[in-house]
């Protein structure tokens, strides 16, 4: 019998041709019934002393539990759980921070935290960044306890994570109790339900502090939150704000160039003016309120911090100090607090909803999980894709499920990682954000015809043609130059010989 693939040399037998509309190109080919070296049994590489065989294997039944605990369809029901899962992270981090257990034997976190630690660790200059401004260099050296997920929860960390959170181990959905907000004008803590919580988190609602009266919402929380934070960068140089520390080069926090963007940005006398409107000692309750609650509200709000952030940059500018800043410094800094009601300076809820998303896509296309070859197999794709990326830097390579499971399993070791990925490209490598229909379909086939270039073989099992001529038929069909339809053929020649749909569900985007 004689197989028929779109793989091999075009110099072999023609099969069938390729139909693209009126142009044929003859892309099938004929090859000998045997199974090419990539579909041959794989030995397992060791990457990075991370990801193995044993770490996909234990990465994978943590997933399975994510799944199972993050299935919900109440979807009120699962963004409460959600944000208590997020305050309980915040909590984990604490702890840590506290404790200062050895890395080697800290205590296991619960399942819902892991969820928030794992998807942060997923955005590795983010979680660098975030944890080294909220609590130090120092937590940078904890590795998400892969193995030791794997096993029974031992009592001793139950024990430990109880008596530091007087939190319960396990979160359940039915935990109604109300969510506390310490309002950030008079430090008094507030007891708000979860439904108006959540409102106030997806900024539809607002919860009236039962001191001083101020109504708190996303945007004055998250507002008096980035003036709180400049007021601690006033009095102290090195508390640098949250969207300022990276370096655009490499990823890694730079104190240096950081430290200077924050003088120029905010030791600023408009700057200090806000924060004086936006602030008062509570002394008790104002009577009248009105004298000054308007007050901090007209004053506290994005719509004044924007305004005010753009007279400093046209004074920077009139005294020729811009080029010292970083063009998008500004959007930067604002992004990483706008409507951001916790400290870190991404919205944590999003990134966990996303990673859930990728989970899924790992589990479902991947049900040859447990077959040795499988694992052994995604190893060694790692490792190429990793080398792809090393001579392709600049590209933005769509990973298949297989090299995202192993590339989110190395991510989990953050010192690791960073100092592999600055070696390998001289930058943290980072995964890339959601992209939108057009341009996944674009940077797949870029990978894949770069794969195929440097291997010689195909990618992925799914077809990237299929997709792309998809998008592109509606220009096929209106082309009059030839040379444009050849262009269309000829990449759609080389695409068929990216994907092999034999290579199993593992390899698919
Ligand atoms: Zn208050």
């Amino acid at each position: 019998m004689e197989l028929v693939r779109k793989i091999s040399s075009p110099n072999e037998t023609v099969a069938s041709p390729l139909d693209i509309g009126s142009i044929n190109y003859r892309g099938y080919v004929k090859v000998p019934d045997q199974s090419p070296e990539y579909l041959s049994p794989a030995n397992a590489t060791l990457i990075d002393q991370v990801v193995s065989v044993q770490t996909i294997q234990a990465h994978v039944n943590l997933l399975i539990r994510f799944t199972k605990r993050l299935e919900q369809n109440d979807s009120t029901l699962l963004l409460g759980y959600l944000l208590r899962a997020e305050q309980r992270y915040i909590l984990w981090l604490n702890l840590l921070d506290e404790l200062k257990p050895k890395p080697e034997s800290i205590p296991i976190p619960p399942l819902d935290v892991s969820v928030f630690w794992s998807a942060h660790m997923t955005n590795p200059s983010t979680y660098q960044e975030d944890l080294i401004r909220m609590y130090g260099e120092h937590m940078m050296s904890y590795d998400f306890p892969l193995i030791r997920m794997d096993s029974e929860i031992d009592t001793e960390s139950v024990t430990i994570w109880q008596e530091y959170s007087k939190e319960p181990y396990l979160l359940e959905y039915k935990d109604d109790r109300p969510f506390l907000i310490r309002c950030p004008f008079c430090m008094k803590d507030n007891l708000i339900e979860q439904e108006k919580f959540i409102q106030l988190k997806m900024k539809l609602g607002n919860h009236q502090c039962s001191r001083c009266e101020i109504k708190l919402d996303s945007d004055i929380l998250s507002s008096k939150r980035m003036l709180n934070d400049i007021e601690n960068y006033l009095k102290d140089e090195r508390k640098c704000l949250a969207g300022t520390l990276l370096n655009d080069r490499t990823n890694k926090v730079d104190y240096r160039h950081a430290k200077e963007e924050n003088r120029l940005l905010f030791d600023q006398d408009i700057i200090r003016e806000i924060i004086r409107l936006s602030s008062t000692t509570y002394t008790g309750k104002p009577s009248p309120p009105s004298l000054y609650i308007p007050n901090i509200q007209d004053n506290c709000n994005w719509k004044v911090i924007r305004e005010e952030i753009i007279r400093v940059l046209y004074k920077l500018d009139s005294q020729s100090e811009l080029s010292s800043l970083r063009k998008d410094i500004h959007d930067r800094v604002i992004s990483s607090y706008e409507h951001l009601i916790t400290p870190f300076s991404l919205d944590l809820i999003g990134t966990v909803l996303r990673y859930k998303d990728a989970v899924c896509k790992i589990l479902m296309n991947g049900e040859d999980w447990d077959e040795e070859d499988v694992l052994n197999r995604s190893t060694t794709r790692y490792q190429k894709f990793l080398s792809l990326k090393r001579k392709h830097p600049d590209k933005g390579l769509i990973p298949t499920v297989d090299i995202l499971n192993c590339w989110f399993i190395h991510m989990l070791h953050p010192i690791q990682y960073q100092t592999f990925t600055l070696s390998l490209v001289g930058k943290i490598l980072n995964h890339e954000g959601p992209l939108d229909e057009k341009k996944m379909v674009e940077k797949f086939a870029k990978t894949c015809l770069l794969w195929y270039k440097n291997y010689n073989e195909p990618y992925s099992s799914d077809n990237p043609s299929k997709e792309w001529k998809k998008r592109k038929s509606r220009i096929v069909m209106s082309v009059v130059f030839p040379v444009y339809g050849l262009f269309v053929a000829q990449k759609l020649w080389k695409l068929s010989k990216t994907h092999d749909k034999k290579m199993g569900n593992g390899s698919t985007i």
